[in-house]
C-alpha cells in the first residue's frame, strides 16, 4: 500500500500533469515523448499512452468532445465499460451502471458473493446486481454516492458498518463477515526475472540512453541499453554500443516489482569512449547529459539511478 508521502507524491506528480495539457486539444498536439517524460512517476506508462491517443481521436473525430455513446467511449484507448457507464452517468446524465474497485466490494459484500471478481464469471455477477440496482431518476448522484460510499464507508480493511446506510440489508454485515468479502484474488508466485544495464559513461559525463520498443514494459520510454547476461559485456560494448570499454564497475542490483513479475536490475556503469560514428546506425541509441536525460520520459528505477550518477558528478 501506498504511504501518505508517496500518494501527496504521485498527487502532485498528476497535478503537474493536468496543470500542463489543461485540455484535449493540448494533449493531442504534444509529441509522446513530452507527455510520457512528464508522466515519470506515476507509473502505469500504458495510461499516459492511452491518455495521448484517445486525445488525439477525440480532435479528429469528436471536435474536441467525449461521444454521448457508450459503445462509442468503449472504443476509444484506455476507457472501458465502467469508465464509459461514468461518463455517460456524471457527464450525460444518461441511465447506464458501474462497476470499480468500490462498487464491485460494496456489492460483493451486500449481496455476499463468493469468488475473485477478477474471474468472468463473478464480474457477470456484480454487473447484473449493478444493472437490477439502477434509479429511473438522479443517476449522476446516484453513481457518485456508489462510488463515495465504497471509499470512505465500505472500505477494504475498515468498513464502517455501523454507519453505512445500507447495513440492515447487508448480507456481509447481518453474517458479521464484511472482511471476507470481495474473496481475495488466488496467490500465484510471481516470478523474478533477470537483467543486466549497461551504463555507458564518456569522461565528459554523457549517458548512453536507447528508447524502447513501444510495446511491452516500459514502453516507449528511454533506459539503458540492457543484455540477459553479464558475460561478454567488452565485446557487446563493442559491437552494439559502438564504444571502448575503459572500465567497468558494477553496482549493487536494484529489484523493480510489477504486478505480474519482479525485476533483478544489475546496472554496470561502464567508463568509455566512441569508437567510431556507427552509433548513427541504431537511432534509438543517442548520447544525453544527465541533466537533460532526465527531462525524458524515464522509468522509476533508470530516473533514480541518473539523479544518483548527477549527485556523484558534482
Ligand atoms: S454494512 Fe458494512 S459491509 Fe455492508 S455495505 Fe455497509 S459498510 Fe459495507
Amino acid at each position: 500500500m501506498l504511504q501518505q508521502t508517496q500518494v501527496s507524491t504521485v498527487l502532485d506528480y498528476y497535478r503537474r500533469f493536468t496543470q500542463h495539457y489543461n485540455d484535449v486539444q493540448s494533449l493531442a498536439n504534444a509529441p509522446i515523448d513530452d507527455v510520457l517524460a512528464l508522466w515519470t512517476g506515476l507509473g502505469y506508462y500504458a495510461r499516459a499512452r492511452n491518455l495521448h491517443k484517445t486525445a488525439v481521436i477525440l480532435v479528429d473525430k469528436y471536435n474536441g468532445q467525449l461521444p454521448d455513446d457508450l459503445d462509442k467511449l468503449i472504443e476509444l484507448p484506455g476507457i472501458g465499460r465502467s469508465t464509459a457507464g461514468a461518463i455517460m452517468t456524471l457527464a450525460y446524465h444518461q441511465i447506464f451502471p458501474i462497476l470499480d474497485g468500490n462498487v464491485k466490494r460494496v456489492l460483493a459484500r451486500y449481496y455476499a458473493i463468493e469468488g475473485w471478481p477478477g474471474k468472468k464469471e463473478i464480474e457477470n455477477k456484480l454487473w447484473q446486481c449493478a444493472e437490477e440496482l439502477l434509479p429511473t431518476s438522479r443517476i449522476a448522484n446516484y453513481i457518485q454516492a456508489q462510488m463515495d460510499l465504497g471509499a470512505t464507508v465500505c472500505t477494504r480493511s475498515k468498513p464502517s458498518c455501523e454507519t453505512c446506510p445500507l447495513q440492515s440489508n447487508c448480507r456481509a454485515f447481518q453474517h458479521n463477515l464484511p472482511q471476507n468479502y470481495p474473496t481475495s484474488k488466488p496467490k500465484k508466485i510471481i516470478p523474478t526475472r533477470q537483467t543486466n544495464w549497461l551504463i555507458a559513461q564518456l569522461k565528459t559525463g554523457e549517458i548512453l540512453l536507447e528508447q524502447r520498443p513501444s510495446h511491452g514494459i516500459w514502453g516507449s520510454l528511454w533506459s539503458f541499453p540492457e543484455t540477459d547476461s553479464s558475460k561478454n559485456i567488452d565485446s557487446l560494448c563493442q559491437d552494439k554500443l559502438f564504444v571502448n570499454m575503459a572500465n567497468i564497475t558494477t553496482q549493487p542490483y536494484i529489484r523493480h516489482v510489477f504486478s505480474h513479475f519482479k525485476l533483478d536490475i544489475h546496472p554496470h556503469l561502464i567508463q568509455c569512449s566512441i569508437n567510431n560514428n556507427r552509433i548513427a546506425e541504431n537511432k534509438s541509441l543517442t548520447w544525453y547529459k544527465i541533466g537533460d536525460a532526465l527531462l525524458l520520459g524515464l522509468p522509476a528505477p533508470v530516473k533514480l539511478f541518473l539523479e544518483q550518477l548527477q549527485k556523484m558528478r558534482n
